[in-house]
């Protein structure tokens, strides 16, 4: 927490301006630690525990490591701390004059993160789909663009330092249960400021099995029948775009370091996400070809992420729509490559066999932003990649005549 006191600013530590509640809060640790029988979990609660208690961020980083550890427990419990949401931080660096002092004082500007909890219940099934696709990485890092430039950050699979879990959730509290216009369907922690990460240890992926579990079959169908030509409708199906968010997922951890990814200032959002989506996309006929996935499969995948992902409802603002922004880039480079076109009754069509090939295109052009760390070509992708034409009006126009839904109606099956 930053206060003035007179002429100049002052931190306080979370651990010192929280005090009260974080000692409540280390206090129901320590009690669930003498609980479970569970060595990695009791060690990550005794650790997380302290780091409550302490102003040493080093505890933190201890605490973190433990828990991107867990694996097999049947239990989940996160104490999130995510900086994704914080849109001022990052726009100090737009101002030139407090650019050049805070690289000249050798600051790191870390946006705020945002504190809540979750709690769960493993579900194995799930989790063994994961963990299929996460035994591909070490092969795929090899297929990545340039990729004997730069050291990969991974190179095989057992090397790879990501536990992922299939989560049935059972609350979300603090941040994660403000209202806001949803939650995603999976949180990959630490973020790249922490200093777990930072030493070099690894990351969590949890799959929130609710957040995709929303299905309206009237709905889809109505969207379904304004959008696509019928020839495709039976490749719709909302499992295949978990399968997507998979290869998203593991995407982040593919390609240059967290230092090339930091590196486009303002636009490194939308550069990493950009990048995450891509790889998920370009290299799904590789699942097809290792028997993970069928060759039906991947024709839902891709129709599935095109239909329910790229037709926006509105022109996407920089840099805040960060989501968007990469949605309408990969529809563009799609559209270039002849991979999807509307017809005259403004239908749309997919050529499957394009998909892969025109989006591994689109990674070429991000990793070798990432690698020349120059924000001003990033801005000049996301510029020249973005832009809003009669055909986008229309999609945006019909989206908005059929409206949005207030609410969602979440039928979880186990
Ligand atoms: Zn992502």
């Amino acid at each position: 927490m930053v206060r003035r006191k007179n002429d100049s600013l002052i931190a306080i530590d979370y651990t010192d301006f929280f005090k009260e509640d974080f000692s409540k809060i280390a206090n129901e640790l320590v009690e669930a630690s003498l609980l479970t029988t569970d060595e990695n979990f009791k060690k990550y609660l005794i650790y997380q525990a302290k780091a409550l208690k302490e102003n040493d961020q080093t505890l933190d980083a201890k605490a973190d490591k433990y828990w991107s550890t867990l694996q097999t427990e049947p239990l989940e419990f996160t104490i999130s701390r995510e900086n994704y949401d914080d849109e001022m931080t990052s726009t100090v660096l737009e101002n030139n004059e407090l650019k050049s002092l805070i690289e000249k004082h050798k600051i790191e500007v870390v946006a705020k993160d945002k504190l809540g909890a979750r709690v769960g219940i493993t579900n194995h099934k799930g989790t063994e789909l994961l963990l299929k696709f996460k035994d591909t990485m070490g092969q795929l890092s090899s297929l990545m663009p340039y990729s004997n430039t730069y050291t990969q950050t991974i190179s095989n699979a057992k090397e790879l330092k990501q536990t992922m879990v299939d989560v049935d959730l059972i609350a979300l509290t603090g941040d994660y249960a403000e209202a806001r216009g949803g939650i995603t369907i999976a949180q990959n922690l630490p973020n790249n400021d922490k200093l777990s990460i930072k030493q070099g240890n690894g990351r969590r992926n949890v799959y929130h099995r609710q957040v995709r579990q929303s299905y309206d079959a009237k709905r889809t169908k109505l969207h379904l029948d304004t959008f696509l030509h019928p020839s495709f409708h039976q490749y719709y199906n909302v499992e295949a775009d978990h399968i997507f968010v998979i290869g998203h997922e593991n995407g982040h951890s593919l390609g240059p370091s967290s230092e090339y990814q930091n590196s486009p200032g303002i636009c490194k959002s939308i550069i990493e996400e950009n990048k995450a989506d891509s790889i998920s996309i370009s290299f799904m006929p590789e699942y097809v070809k290792r028997g993970i996935i069928t060759d039906y499969q991947l024709k839902e995948i891709y129709t599935t992420w095109i239909t329910r992902r790229l037709l926006l409802r509105s022109k996407p603002i920089f840099p805040t729509e960060t989501y968007k922004i990469v949605d309408l880039i990969e529809f563009n480079i799609l559209l270039e490559y002849g991979a999807i076109h509307f017809d005259e009754n403004k239908l749309l069509h997919i050529d499957f066999d394009k998909v892969s090939p025109a989006i591994y295109n689109l990674l070429e052009k991000v990793i070798d932003i990432q690698l020349s760390k120059s924000p001003t070509k990033a801005k000049a992708h996301i510029d020249k990649y973005t832009t809003w034409s009669n055909l986008h009006e229309y999609i945006a126009t019909t989206q908005k005549k059929l409206g949005v839904k207030k609410y969602k109606n979440i039928v979880s099956y186990f």
